[in-house]
């Protein structure tokens, strides 16, 4: 659909510079010529958890943890040129991760920006905030993380992998098949000793209340996670959308298409049903600090619920 094209290039930039096959992995994002297709096997396989995908009905309405908790890790920012903006400036885009306490032990997901090549370190300035430091600040170790999620590899989501070698990555299939095809990352990020892959193909319970959801568009790969705590569901959208207001147009469209309006209407990606399967209270963004929430309200006679807190 329309909405899956305007998400690989949110902002309707078009890539700088780029020609053939290159092409595909620009729209998406990020530009990394020269890359080749890594020469070793990677460690892979079928994550078993595929078998516990759930029929929509039941949605990951059971196995709730009650202690699962999230905090959010600041990894740095990049400058994102004007050319990919969509506007006449360049903007400054925060890279945030999340560290995931549960019953089963700490996930990560994603990890931070990566070493790039020079003409892609100038292009985005990064300015990294090291992952180590980071978990140190959430009263976290490299050590202590138990699983790694990328929302997609790009070099800027995926870039702290190789200091957790050993430690299993899940990831979709769609998206690890591009990164080892060339041109979608950096390899020396996906292809290290230790590099340990799970992959998956579609939804997936990895713990419980922990739900991996593809979330195409940006990548073909890409892919959230839910969180269903007991307080509610926490979704982990990634750069399913770049930023919040994105988010919370595409949610009203798709509330605006179920009312029954009449086209026209603006588009939504299809995930979006699945997503509100879970009825997310808070979402949150690889790229933006701001946090959606919905907007409820209490049953009639009660106070309007608090946007925050
Ligand atoms: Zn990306």
């Amino acid at each position: 659909m329309a909405g899956a094209d305007r998400a690989a290039l949110p902002h309707g930039a078009a890539p700088r510079g780029v020609t053939g096959p290159l092409q595909a992995a620009d729209t998406a994002g990020f530009r990394h010529p020269g890359r080749t297709r890594a020469g070793r096997e990677f460690c892979c396989r079928q994550s078993g958890a595929r078998a516990q995908r759930p029929n929509r009905q039941n949605a990951g309405m059971r196995n709730t943890p009650s202690n699962m908790t999230v905090q959010r890790l600041d990894l740095g920012y990049f400058i994102r040129p004007a050319s990919e903006t969509g506007t006449s400036q360049p903007r400054a885009d925060p890279v945030l991760a999340y560290l995931v306490r549960h019953d089963k032990g700490l996930l990560l997901f994603d990890t931070g920006i990566g070493a790039a090549d020079p003409e892609t370190e100038a292009h985005y300035r990064p300015r990294r905030r090291a992952l180590r430091e980071a978990l140190t600040a959430a009263g976290a170790a490299l050590d202590d993380i138990a699983l790694v999620v990328n929302c997609h590899l790009h070099f800027d989501h995926c870039g702290g992998n190789p200091l957790l070698a050993g430690r299993p990555v899940l990831v979709q299939e769609a998206e690890l098949e591009a990164a080892q095809q060339g041109g979608h990352t950096f390899d020396h990020l996906i292809d290290f000793p230790g590099a340990t892959y799970e992959v998956t193909a579609g939804e997936t319970e990895v713990w419980p209340g922990v739900w991996i959801i593809p979330t195409p568009g940006h990548t073909q790969g890409h892919q959230s996670l839910v969180l269903r705590r007991n307080d509610g569901t926490v979704l982990l959208a990634g750069q399913a959308h770049d930023t919040a207001s994105h988010f919370a147009s595409e949610h009203l469209a798709r509330r605006a298409a179920h009312d029954g309006l009449q086209p026209p209407l603006p588009p939504y990606q299809p995930w979006l049903d699945r997503l509100t399967d879970f009825d997310p209270r808070r979402v949150l963004f690889a790229h933006d600090c701001s946090v959606w929430e919905p907007p409820r309200t209490r049953p009639a006679g009660g106070p309007a619920e608090a946007a925050t807190g």
